[in-house]
């Protein structure tokens, strides 16, 4: 589809660098760069071939030169949006490449770009699947190497390969049904209730293998939401500070100083760690206070990982027992508190038989033991945050999509088991089929699309 109106746009983030990039997109990308582009060593835009660049100057209306640039041509269909692309690289510096994008938007039929307009038209000339494009934001905005390599994956297209290969398999399904349907008497091998029962069964166990990645990607693009739980004066907020580096929460001797949830990102190696300091998990009659408490449990079971605090000084209680036995234990590391004072007796009490993911003995005062702990915290994010090689479901949007394409299979298989008619199963199977064609944006409304590309910046 070739859209009427050019665009055009600084590629390169706003500030001082050593290049900037402008961008322009559609019909009148390359007869605009003639007009301001006067070649040095290599051609006139209108007779560059695709991929081929020229070093000159760009000039104003006045034919004044601004600067000395490289030009480089992308022609359609081979660019990233799929139209004529020109690309001009300029000294860096934003004057100056406002200057250029100023002096390129007198062009008749040239616009400003809107934030993601160029991924919007690579979407919409079919160079990317929407699923691809929201990992173009992703690898835009991926801090660390985790999340690089995750927003690859789904640039190279594997979210896309793997949803089409489950509209294959109901497709199929669908056509053994209508088969079926046909010859009810026939005895055709492949068609009937069992196989198509087994076929629906393992389609549902890869959705729902899809489905599982969500949370890896989550704790990539978010980070690892961490609470940091335990009685209060163990030495949470202490640790919390030494954590996050910084006196955010209130360290005092008297038990329950840290009365709300106070959240820090803060990175730890190559994984982000949202933290967040609760109020002391125990039973309190203060009414502030017992907000905190209530929040922090709440906090505790949204949270991908738990630090439970235990105060190596004094013996272990009761009230560490009950604090234990509301925690997952394959989401939590105990941190042992105050190994400068170590209780003798602290040792002698079984941990009431919990398995947690590990267990570090520290100094949050003294900081000692600190890095320990870091390395036990990268250790589990490293296990929870490993991209899926053949997919994975990236944001909230295509979480939906999923869950609808999830419950529509579900249907059609309860239907299928209880022996109801074809069409049933076919409107079932039909309603997944569509909430994937959503997911990859085969079909897809106009305002879900200007709701994805709203995300991006202006110039990608
Ligand atoms: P919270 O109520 O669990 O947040 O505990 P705080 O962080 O407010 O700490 C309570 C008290 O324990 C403060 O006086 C801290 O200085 C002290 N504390 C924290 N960590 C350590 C430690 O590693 N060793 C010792 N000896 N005291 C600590």
């Amino acid at each position: 589809m070739q859209l009427i109106e050019s665009i055009a746009a600084i590629a390169t983030p706003h500030g001082s660098g050593g290049v900037a990039v402008i961008r322009i997109s559609g019909t009148q990308a390359i007869s605009c760069a003639e007009q301001f582009f006067e070649p040095v060593r290599g051609k006139h835009p209108l007779k560059m071939e695709g991929y081929t660049c020229s070093y000159g100057y760009f000039v104003n209306q006045e034919h004044e030169i601004l600067d000395d640039v490289v030009l480089t041509v992308f022609r359609n269909p081979h660019s990233y949006t799929g139209e004529d692309v020109v690309e001009i690289s300029c000294h860096g510096g934003r004057f100056l490449s406002q200057k250029i994008l100023r002096t390129i938007l007198t062009c008749p039929d040239v616009r400003l770009a809107e934030a993601g307009e160029f991924t919007k038209r690579a979407f919409l000339n079919g160079k990317l699947s929407l699923t691809q494009a929201e990992a173009v934001a992703d690898l835009i905005s991926a801090s660390g190497e985790n999340a690089v390599k995750y927003a690859r994956t789904l640039r190279d297209g594997a979210t896309f390969r793997k949803i089409s290969a489950f509209s294959q398999t109901i497709l199929e399904i669908l056509s053994d049904l209508a088969v079926w349907a046909d010859y009810p008497d026939e005895d055709i091998p492949g068609v009937d209730a069992d196989t198509l029962e087994v076929k629906m069964q393992q389609l549902l166990s890869e959705m729902r293998r899809l489905m599982a990645s969500y949370d890896y990607g989550k704790i990539l693009r978010e980070g690892l939401h961490t609470v940091i739980v335990g009685k209060p004066n163990v030495g949470k907020s202490t640790l919390f500070n030494v954590l996050s580096g910084c006196e955010r929460s209130i360290v005092t001797e008297i038990a329950g100083t840290t009365r709300d949830v106070v959240e820090e990102q803060i990175r730890l190696g190559d994984v982000i760690l949202r933290l967040s300091d609760t109020a002391g998990v125990h039973e309190t009659a203060d009414k502030v206070e017992q907000i905190g408490v209530e929040r922090s449990l709440s906090s505790v079971e949204q949270a991908d990982l738990i630090l439970a605090v235990f105060d190596m000084s004094v013996p272990l209680s009761e009230e560490d027992k009950i604090l234990l036995e509301k925690l997952p234990e394959n989401k939590t590391i105990i941190v042992y508190n105050k190994s400068d004072k170590s209780n003798p007796e602290f040792h002698q009490k079984p941990l009431f038989h919990f398995s947690p993911v590990e267990t570090v003995e520290i100094s949050a005062r003294n900081q000692n033991n600190i890095l320990e702990l870091q390395n036990a915290v990268e250790r589990f994010a490293v296990r929870h945050a490993t991209p899926a090689e053949d997919g994975m479901i990236a944001n909230e949007r295509q979480r939906v999509c999923l869950e609808n394409a999830l419950s529509a299979v579900q249907e059609a298989l309860d239907a299928l088991s209880v022996g109801l008619a074809f069409d049933a199963v076919t409107v079932s199977l039909d309603a997944a089929a569509d909430a994937l064609l959503q997911l990859t944006g085969e079909r897809v409304t106009d305002k879900v699309v200007d709701t994805v590309f709203s995300r991006f910046c202006v110039g990608k």
